[in-house]
């Protein structure tokens, strides 16, 4: 099946308020042109390095989202012209992008990422880690960030209820968060779960922001 037949099959499943983050990471450039000739506009990647030569070669029109474990050194590549850092997962590094977006004059769009799986290798603030950093309240101060929602990874399982169960859990999460400390503020509105294989039961939990990369590519030649 061609990119542009993926993109048509996938649109038909999701709601038309969803978006689809096209996950481009080791896909070349011609192919990522594919999915944008197809309409696409949102592509995400993992790797800093390969996020920044891509935007250089790729229309300016793209928004790029990263959601990778994004190291300090790193920052500063990626917050000029990124749209949306899917995994901040600590106090710190959300406190490092901060500094690095103030440094040039930019408002960063940052999601946290929280820990839902029972997989030793995810990254993520614990639920607990979360409410903590909320309450404490010093990230009021991080005026050069914008935080727009949660994002969360489910355990990579053939078993659905867990899967549901640990998007159900992401989306309580984020509404006590949204209704707590952002009743008068509405740029809190994102929930991104869902990538390939759990996109459909993301949309029924209530994602708003689908991470889909291998049914619409086919698979990755080259894997972390
Ligand atoms: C690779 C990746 C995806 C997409 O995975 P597919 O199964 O190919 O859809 C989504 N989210 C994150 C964080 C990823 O690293």
């Amino acid at each position: 099946m061609s990119i542009a037949s993926n993109i048509q099959e996938i649109n038909k499943t999701i709601p038309s308020e969803s978006k689809l983050i096209a996950v481009s990471k080791f896909q070349s450039t011609e192919r990522i042109l594919q999915a944008y000739q197809a309409g696409l506009r949102r592509f995400g990647e993992n790797r800093a390095q390969e996020m920044c030569s891509k935007h250089e070669a790729l229309p300016a029109d793209i928004e790029w989202h990263f959601f990778g474990h994004l190291q300090r050194n790193k920052i500063k590549y990626i917050i000029p012209f990124t749209s949306l850092i899917q995994s901040v997962d600590s106090p710190a590094l959300l406190t490092e992008i901060n500094k690095a977006a103030a440094k040039i004059g930019r408002v960063v769009p940052c999601l946290l990422q929280i820990y839902i799986a029972r997989e030793e290798s995810k990254f993520g603030f614990t639920p607990e880690e979360l409410r903590l950093f909320f309450s404490e309240g010093s990230w009021k101060n991080l005026s050069n960030v914008r935080l727009q929602g949660l994002m969360g990874m489910a355990t990579f399982t053939g078993n659905t209820e867990q899967v549901r169960q640990e998007f159900r859990l992401l989306k309580l999460l984020f509404d006590e968060i949204r209704s707590t400390y952002f009743s008068e503020n509405e740029s809190f509105r994102e929930l991104s779960m869902g990538m390939t294989g759990d996109y459909k039961i993301a949309i029924q939990e209530g994602s708003t922001m689908l991470r889909i990369g291998t049914a619409l590519f086919g698979s990755r030649k080259t894997e972390q």
